[in-house]
């Protein structure tokens, strides 16, 4: 990249931070219903996705975005690592909630083929893995949305506390429409609208990403303290800002 085409990408980046500023000004005292509907209609109207893991608390996004587009387009990473239920869990929903755009999209065969053929470079180099396994995919997926819908919450762990409703993430928008949610409103609305749970939960796992890299949580622990559980990481990269990155990134 030259010095010219750098100069554009910092102004657009510095450009979609202000505005994102703006937006979380706008939208930071509004319902999530409220949140949801303008960003889907009226902000970001056919270049906003839904990024869902399709894990522990997936479904209650899930249906509020039903309740105000069933179109959106959904887009979730099959790294090639998930529980198989997580993959069941994912069809049922679809199929409950009337989604009419779920797209799953996986790792290039030639990266794979490439950087992890035995499958196990998630034993040596779980950045590395992430970054192939769930970063660049995402990057992929989201090229064509100004915009995408995050599930996360500030009460998850001390990493997310601060998380604001509206962010910037390089050149795009992120939203964060839960983020004020606590546990208690998130098992009081899946109950209200009997929305299916996902079935590791009843096996004490409280975030679900990857098997190899996912644990059970004792009480008292933070929810994502199962996830890479004996590491020093907490993010699998998407959420850190490496999204368009080319020399970097790590992984929901
Ligand atoms: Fe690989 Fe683990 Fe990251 Fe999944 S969570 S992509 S298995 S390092």
């Amino acid at each position: 990249m030259g010095f010219e085409a750098l100069d554009l990408t910092l102004d657009s980046a510095e450009e979609t931070k202000a505005e994102a500023r703006a937006l979380d000004a706008r939208l930071a005292d509004a319902s999530t219903l409220e949140i949801l509907d303008e960003a889907v209609h009226r902000i970001f109207p056919g270049e906003i996705a839904l990024v869902s893991s399709f894990g522990a608390d997936s479904a209650v996004l899930l249906h509020l975005l039903s309740e105000v587009d069933r179109a959106v387009p959904v887009v979730f990473i099959d790294t090639g690592k998930l529980f198989g239920e997580t993959r069941r869990h994912r069809d049922a929903l679809v199929a409950r909630l009337g989604l009419t755009d779920v797209r799953t999209v996986t790792p290039k065969a030639a990266r794979l083929a490439s950087t992890d053929p035995s499958g196990a470079l998630w034993m040596s180099d779980k950045d590395l893995c992430c970054r192939i396994r769930k970063v660049e995919p995402l990057a992929d997926a989201v090229e064509g949305f100004s915009a995408w819908i995050t599930g996360r919450k500030r009460y998850q762990s001390a990493t997310r506390a601060r998380l604001p409703v509206v962010e910037a993430d390089g050149t795009r928008i992120k939203v964060n429409p839960l983020a004020g949610w606590s546990r208690a409103d998130l098992d009081a609305w899946r109950l209200a609208n009997d929305l299916p749970e996902h079935p590791l939960v009843a096996e004490g796992y409280r975030s679900i990403g990857c098997m190899p890299c996912t644990d059970r949580v004792a009480d008292g622990e933070d929810e994502r303290a199962g996830r890479w559980r004996g590491t020093a990481k907490t993010e699998c990269g998407i959420h850190l800002g490496l999204i368009g990155r080319e020399a970097d990134g790590s992984g929901i």
